[in-house]
């Protein structure tokens, strides 16, 4: 997936920090089971941290979700009730 430059002239909606393209991990519940996704590409705020997803990314992410391709691998993640 070519997004290099997507974020390129884009500022940040909260603080109008330059926005730079990075890979993030996404953290998601799904029926009551905790996924990661790696490796997204993200807009990341420089200045405020605020990370922003194209809408095919998000697309591609709730696909991966919905099982239409395979985990890589699978992390069992503690979770500590307080
Ligand atoms: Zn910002």
């Amino acid at each position: 997936m070519e997004t290099t430059n997507f974020w390129q002239d884009e500022t940040c909606e909260y603080c109008e920090g330059r926005i730079v393209e990075k890979r993030v991990t996404l953290y998601r519940k799904v029926k009551g089971e905790y996924v990661l996704i790696e490796n997204v590409p993200a807009g990341v705020c420089m200045e405020c941290g605020t990370r922003y997803f194209a809408a095919n990314v998000l697309k591609t992410v709730a696909e991966n979700i919905r099982g239409r391709r395979a985990a890589a691998r699978k992390v069992v993640v503690p979770v500590y009730a307080f």
